[in-house]
């Protein structure tokens, strides 16, 4: 049992927290500029998160549960591929209609090294993925990334995630100091490869 908070409330919707790591280190990351996101806590004090402490900490707020949850939180969440994979599936045959999302850098398949996408068939219903640049040069600048490749990976994972099925966005977050992005090469990007678009204007207390 953790004290830590891996599932947190914003705007009616459940999120779930389950690390602090992450491949990439973005300029506008909330993880260097505040220990939370609207008031919840997110720094988790370990990284060894188990997915029955999570549904214990859902259960909690079981009358939320019919809405929408979305893997989200402090850092990457599909470094937990395995986890997600528990806690969707307690998820979709407990509360068969709530939709699930991750909210994801995208790098996954770079990571496993392998396409980890038709494993969350039937789990996840959406992705929103932050696309962040327009070419590598503006994302590497953004992101920061600690994977060669990265740019190309995500924008892979986005066109593969559509391919599978998922409903899939692509996000860029704009406003943040004088980091610019080229939204209308972003949005041809975007459609070329299947899916939406999102922009996401930076905010104070976590975008
Ligand atoms: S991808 Fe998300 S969690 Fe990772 S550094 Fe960027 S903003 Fe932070």
């Amino acid at each position: 049992m953790t004290e830590d908070n891996l599932v947190y409330l914003l705007d009616g919707k459940v999120y779930i927290n389950l690390t602090n790591s992450c491949t990439n280190n973005c300029v506008f990351c909330i993880r260097d500029i505040k220990d939370d996101v609207v008031g919840a806590n997110l720094f988790l004090s370990s990284e060894n998160v188990k997915a029955e402490d999570v549904i214990a900490q859902l259960e909690k707020i079981h009358e939320k549960l019919s809405s929408e949850i979305i893997f989200c939180g402090y850092g990457e969440p599909m470094l937990k591929l395995d986890i997600i994979k528990e806690v969707a599936k307690y998820i979709k045959e407990k509360y068969p209609n709530t939709i699930i999302r991750i909210n994801t850098n995208g790098q996954a398949n770079l990571v496993y090294k392998r396409n980890v996408l038709p494993e969350l068939k039937g789990l996840i219903d959406k992705f929103s993925i932050s696309l962040n640049g327009e070419n590598e040069e503006v994302y590497n600048r953004i992101s920061l990334p600690k994977i060669e490749g990265a740019y190309t990976a995500v924008k892979d994972f986005i066109k593969e995630a559509v391919k599978e099925g998922f409903d899939t966005t692509a996000t860029i977050v704009t406003g943040y100091k004088n980091y610019n992005v080229d939204m209308q090469k972003c949005i041809e990007i975007t459609k070329d490869l299947g899916a939406k678009f999102r922009e996401r204007p930076w905010i104070e207390n976590g975008y």
